[in-house]
């Protein structure tokens, strides 16, 4: 009994299944039309769809829902199989809508000849305007009462190709004033003379999303078709179709899809900022997309790990953008080597340091993981530390490096600041300091404490490196909210990146590569900066000039940009 309480819907639904014997094993489906790119929202889909096959000793297939010619392309299909590969998840069928359009269409001929479906040619204009609304009836289509052997013929005219797009349409004959407006006698085919990616110029007429899908599911024997709640009003046309058809019952169950604030998903609106360029690509790292989290750095693991935490919702809510960062930083914590690394560096001269003197400094790889041992770091006279971690006069809870307040460089020296030298425009270009030899390491033999503790690179040993810092894509929390006149665009948010091209890495870095997983998809070597985030390198990363992206800060820094 405790266990039970700990069970989703959706795992209480297939334990009773499998305990009453109405189903021996599982078998889900991910269904994705191929008309665009997977995002985060499909990653909770495929999560759940797998996940649930995995838990209970079931399997899963990959359908694409191609029954739309027009949007569809195979680069699509491609990226799909490529993105649920990279999830960590393997199908087992691959299928097509598509071929299933001769059995498709061989039961639309069934329900014809049961008096069940009919050819309306009506204009869309008019079918829509002729439904009626959620309080009146619908008006019978005046071809509504056709006979079976006119249908026959004028369905198997449409397929020959006979007719225009939009002349005719295949309708259900279910019921005009029906309080479900799904059943007031929904279009199962249209005509579109279009090629598609896969079947080419044989079809002329393609089925709607709501007679193939169901039909689909049940020529695989799914026994768990799951979808998001906005067809839960669609059930009871999904379950009417098999019905009548006598075909294998598969089940359709709704959860609520996943949103996430601060970010949109609708595959219209990501195509958009593609093609409009407000991004560089389905995988600019600034994208919800699956591709655009990979090339940021998202690890399947900090994917996989959210949509778990999430949970399985039966009422539509909005999670947190943070959560998605969240799981991402506590994988990153535990698998990223620390590096050092100053992205906006200003030159540091210890004066009492010797001229030619150099050291190699122990320095600890992963606190979180001490297997990954240490390394060495090189410490000189000149260094570089970030331009923020200075200031002449320090304020008061400043504990970072001021005139004459002594601070700790990690793994190396106790310093204290004596001067600055100035440009003719009053920016610092050099800050003079003294260390105490004493305090090698980074701990004083007498006890005494410093507040602050800095990461730093030496001058001498340090490579360049381009850094692109990303922002949210978005600044508004609900950018599809918009006021009358202006567009979820208006929503961007103009700082989203900011390209640095000369931050000074500590040498270990220049060895950093783009990797491949293990099924050979790229991956992003990956590192915590101290002090700076989480970094990885970028697809554009060569080894004459290296490229990082900031995956994420090491805390939610949204609105309170505050290190330390
Ligand atoms: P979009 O509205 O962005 O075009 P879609 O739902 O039309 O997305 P499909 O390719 O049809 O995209 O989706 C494939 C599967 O992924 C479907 O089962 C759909 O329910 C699921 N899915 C899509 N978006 C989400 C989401 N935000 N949360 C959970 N599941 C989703
Ligand atoms: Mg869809």
């Amino acid at each position: 009994m405790e266990e039970k309480q700990n069970l989703n819907f959706l795992e209480e639904i297939i334990e009773q299944g499998l305990n009453e014997g109405t189903y021996s094993s599982i078998l889900t489906r991910f269904p994705p039309e191929p008309n665009g790119y997977l995002h985060i929202g499909h990653a909770k889909s495929i999560c759940l769809n797998f996940g649930l096959a995995k838990k209970y000793g079931g399997k899963t297939n990959l359908r694409f829902d191609d029954t739309n010619p027009v949007k569809e392309d195979t680069e699509y299909v491609d990226s799909i199989q490529q993105d649920i590969r990279w999830l960590g998840f393997e199908w087992a069928g691959v299928h097509y809508a598509s071929d299933y359009f001769e059995q498709l269409y061989e039961w639309a001929m069934v329900l014809i000849k049961k008096g069940l479906a009919y050819v309306d040619d009506q204009s869309l204009e008019e079918i829509r305007a002729n439904r009626g609304t959620v309080t009146t009836p619908g008006v019978d289509s005046p071809w509504r009462n056709r006979s079976v052997e006119e249908n026959l013929d004028l369905f198997q005219r449409m397929r020959n190709g006979e007719f225009a797009d939009g002349e005719k349409v295949l309708r259900a004959k279910i019921d005009m004033a029906h309080p479900n407006m799904q059943f007031r006698d929904p279009i199962m085919y249209r005509i579109l003379h279009a090629e598609h990616h896969r079947t080419g110029n044989k079809w002329c007429i393609y089925p709607m999303y709501d007679y193939a899908h169901g039909q689909s599911d049940s020529i695989e024997h799914i026994t768990h078709s799951i979808c998001t709640l906005e067809f839960d009003i669609h059930r009871p046309l999904y379950d009417w179709f098999i019905e009548q058809l006598g075909i294998w019952p598969s089940h359709q169950y709704e959860f609520a899809r996943l949103n996430i604030n601060y970010t949109v998903m609708s595959k219209r609106k990501l195509l958009q900022l593609v093609k409009e360029h407000h991004v560089s690509g389905w995988d600019d790292p600034r994208m919800p997309t699956i591709c655009g989290l990979r090339r940021r750095g998202y690890t399947p693991e900090s994917i996989r790990n959210f949509c778990e935490d999430i949970g399985v919702a039966k009422r539509d809510n909005v999670i947190d953008y943070v959560r998605l960062e969240n799981s991402l930083r506590d994988h990153l914590n535990k698998i990223a080597p620390r590096r050092m690394a100053v992205i906006d560096p200003v030159k540091v001269v210890i004066d009492n340091y010797p001229q030619d003197q150099e050291e190699w400094l122990d320095a600890i790889n992963n606190p979180e993981n001490p297997a990954d041992g240490t390394r060495k770091v090189p410490f000189s006279r000149e260094l570089y530390i970030e331009r923020d971690d200075f200031m002449e006069v320090a304020p008061k809870k400043y504990f970072r490096m001021a005139i004459g307040q002594e601070v700790r460089l990690r793994y190396a020296y106790f310093v204290t600041a004596q001067s600055v030298e100035k440009d003719a425009d009053g920016n610092i270009t050099c800050i003079h300091c003294t260390y105490d030899p004493a305090t090698r390491g980074g701990d004083a033999p007498d006890g005494r404490k410093v507040k602050g503790t800095l990461h730093w690179v030496s001058a001498k040993h340090a490579i360049d490196a381009e850094v692109r810092l990303f922002d949210r894509l978005f600044a508004s929390e609900t950018p599809d909210e918009v006021e009358e006149g202006k567009t979820f665009l208006d929503n961007l948010n103009p700082d989203s990146l900011r390209v640095v091209q000369n931050a000074k890495l500590e040498p270990s870095l220049a060895e950093a590569r783009m990797g491949v997983d293990e099924n050979g998809i790229p991956q992003p070597a990956r590192f915590q900066f101290e002090r700076m985030g989480y970094f990885g390198t970028d697809y554009d990363s060569t080894p004459e000039h290296l490229v990082f992206n900031r995956i994420c800060t090491l805390k939610d820094s949204w609105k309170k940009e505050s290190k330390n």
